[in-house]
This record gives structure tokens, C-alpha cells and sequence, in this order.
């Protein structure tokens, strides 16, 4: 089991419920990196005293240096920072739940570095999928799925003899707050609609992500990468009461779930005490009250999102990498009240088509197509 971590992303959503995760286990925190909430950060870096902090945004890491001047903790900065806490030797495992592609260098950092990685950022896999997993294999060390729908699938893949005794994995989605509606009722969506999320608290770009079902099209592209299947065997179905983490299917047809109430705390603590059990503050699921459970066909039309990455997991190459550079510009774009709804699904579609067919075979690859991908949503907006 793990004694000691990093945290990359600390106080966001992910990281924040993280740590009370390692305040249960009782574990060691050897680095605590985030992107300029250097306000938590100091609260994180007074509780759990990390050696080592990282701060991405160059002025916010000035800032904390002075605020923690009192302590004996490094302050670095940058995405070199990044990478250092993602790399030091004392760390048994670094879990990343940095949002966005800024995740990607620091997660090769930390498997060159023979750390294991629990996993929570999901672009890392989506864009650099190929890179990561190689890289993986050639430093012996594991990726451990902390997303609730991959984390269950994980859960349920434990005994399995042998990849070749499955046949399908089926990932749940919520349906996000805009399940049943069609196009034209999404016509004007705000943001602050869209930031209402019936089921789980996550932060704003995960959240946007969920209600354009961007977030369930990145999740099926990073399943295919943990879990060595192709898309063509990964299936998605709506679920509302978000019990049914994911379900995988067997040869013989037989079905395993993972349920239980939604909590990250259970699929984080999972990948840092994997392969055993601990004890967690995580309510009982009373299947009695949950009742009806309900499941339906997703709406590829109206969710062009998880159309568009459905094509970009079957195409490969850098098309997924393109894919979630459009979503991130054109995700923020919305948050800014500067494109509508619908529009996200739009540029993504197309960022996707105008990709060329090309393998992700270096990092430069792939961080070229996400600017490419980027600069075209800036291009076709004119913001
Ligand atoms: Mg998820």
C-alpha cells in the first residue's frame, strides 16, 4: 500500500477530496502542486507539510513563497515545477488531477521517474494515450484509474483471467443536466445553467464537459487506452441515478457492476490502496431507497461531443489530441459568455475532421495538433 504521495491539483475538486482521503488513511504528502489557488494551497501546505509545493502560474508561487515563509517547504514554479513534484523519490505514487493538458508532461514526468500514477486527469490519456501507456510498460509502473466510471471497471476487472475473457466494457453516463432536451431547446443555454450538475460536484470545466456529454467522449477515449479495447467494444449508456459506476461484459455474457452512491472518495481511495480494502467515511447504498434504477440510449444528434469523439477514437492518431484542444478553448469561450451552447459541439466536430490522419508518435506531435486545434476554434470564432 502507499505511504507517501504527491498531489498534482490539490485544490481543485478532485485534490481537495483527495486529501481527506489521506487525512483517512493516515499517508504521508510529499508534494502538493496547483495551478494559482495559492489561498487553499496554504491551508493544504499548513495541514499535511509537504517538502515540496508547486505552483504553475509563475506571480501566484512569488505570492506563496512569502506566505509560507515561516515554513521549511520548497516553493517551485512552472511547468518544470510541476514536473519536479511529479518526480521525487520519495513519492510511492503521484496522483494527477490536474485539469486540462497541462496534466500530460507531468504525467510522463512522473513515469519516467518509475512512480505510479493514480489517474483523475483524463486529458493526459485522451491526447497522449499512445505515448503514456508505452512509456508506461517500458518503466514497469502502473496507471490506476481514479474517474468513478473507470475506477469501477477496474474494480470489476480484478480476477479476470485474462483480457480475452471479455467482450465489451459499458461506461454510465449521468446524462448531465440537459438529458431528454433537444438542440433547439439547448439553443440558449448560459453557463450558469450548464454548471448545474444533478448528481456529482465537480469543477467548471469537467461540469461544462458533463452537460455537452464531452466529458463521457473523453472517458470512452481514455478506456480504450487503460483497458486495451477498441472502440468498437466500448458502450455507452445513460443512467440517471449515477448508482451503476460502469459495467464490463464477459464472453459468456455475464455482466459484473460496480455501484454504489456517487463519491469520489471511493475510486480515489481505491487507486492509492489497490489491491486492498480499507475502511471509508463514503455512506451505505440503500438499494431499497435508491429504488428504480434507469438506463437509456444515448443522444449521439443532439450530444455532437460524444459524437465527435467516437469518430476521433475509431480514426486514432492525433484526432483525439485535436479533440480535446477544441473542447478546452471553446469550453472556456462559453464560460465567458463569448459562443453558445451548442457551438462546442461544433468546433469539436470540426476541429476533429480537419485533423490529418497521423500517429501521436512523439510529445511534440501531440502538442502540436492540440495547438493547432486551439488556434482553429481561436480562427473560426474570431475571439
Ligand atoms: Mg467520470
Amino acid at each position: 500500500m502507499v505511504r507517501s504521495l504527491s498531489i498534482l491539483g490539490s485544490t481543485g475538486s478532485i485534490g481537495t477530496q483527495a486529501l481527506e482521503v489521506v487525512r483517512n488513511l493516515g499517508l504521508n504528502v510529499e508534494a502538493l502542486a496547483a495551478y494559482r489557488n495559492i489561498t487553499r494551497l496554504e491551508e493544504q501546505i499548513r495541514e499535511f507539510r509537504p517538502k515540496t509545493v508547486a505552483v504553475f502560474e509563475e506571480k501566484a508561487a512569488a505570492d506563496l513563497k512569502t506566505a509560507v515563509s515561516d515554513l521549511s517547504v520548497r516553493v517551485l514554479s512552472g511547468m518544470e515545477g510541476l514536473c519536479e513534484a511529479a518526480s521525487l523519490p520519495a513519492a510511492d505514487v503521484v496522483l494527477n488531477s490536474v485539469v486540462g493538458m497541462v496534466g500530460l508532461r507531468p504525467t510522463l514526468a512522473a513515469i519516467q521517474a518509475q512512480k505510479n500514477v493514480a489517474l483523475a486527469n483524463k486529458e493526459t490519456l485522451v491526447a497522449g494515450g499512445a505515448l503514456v501507456m508505452e512509456a508506461a510498460r517500458k518503466n514497469g509502473v502502473k496507471i490506476l484509474p481514479v474517474d468513478s466510471e473507470h475506477s469501477a471497471i477496474f474494480q470489476c476487472l480484478q480476477g479476470c483471467p485474462d483480457n480475452k475473457a471479455l467482450s465489451r466494457l459499458i461506461l454510465t453516463a449521468s446524462g448531465g443536466p440537459f438529458f431528454g432536451k433537444t438542440k433547439e431547446e439547448l439553443r440558449k443555454v448560459t453557463p450558469e445553467q450548464a454548471l448545474k450538475h444533478p448528481n456529482w460536484d465537480m469543477g467548471a470545466k469537467v461540469t461544462i464537459d458533463s452537460a455537452t456529454m464531452m466529458n463521457k467522449g473523453l472517458e470512452l477515449i481514455e478506456a480504450s487506452w487503460l483497458f486495451g479495447m477498441p472502440a468498437s467494444r466500448i458502450d455507452v449508456v445513460v443512467h440517471r441515478e449515477s448508482i451503476v459506476h460502469s459495467l464490463i461484459e464477459y464472453v459468456d455474457h455475464s455482466i459484473i457492476a460496480q455501484i454504489g452512491l456517487p463519491d469520489m472518495r471511493i475510486p480515489i481511495q481505491y487507486a492509492l490502496t489497490w489491491p486492498q480494502r480499507c475502511t471509508s467515511p463514503v455512506g451505505q447504498l440503500d438499494l431499497a431507497k435508491a429504488g428504480t434504477l434507469s438506463f437509456y440510449e444515448p443522444d449521439y444528434e443532439t450530444f455532437v461531443c460524444l459524437r465527435a469523439c467516437k469518430t476521433a477514437m475509431e480514426r486514432g492518431g492525433l484526432a483525439p489530441a485535436a479533440a480535446n484542444g477544441a473542447n478546452e478553448v471553446a469550453v472556456s469561450l462559453f464560460l465567458q459568455n463569448k459562443i453558445p451552447f451548442l457551438e462546442i459541439g461544433s468546433l469539436v466536430l470540426e476541429a476533429v475532421q480537419r485533423q490529418p490522419d497521423a500517429p501521436a508518435a512523439s510529445l511534440k506531435d501531440v502538442l502540436d495538433a492540440d495547438r493547432a486545434a486551439r488556434e482553429f476554434v481561436h480562427y473560426k470564432t474570431g475571439i
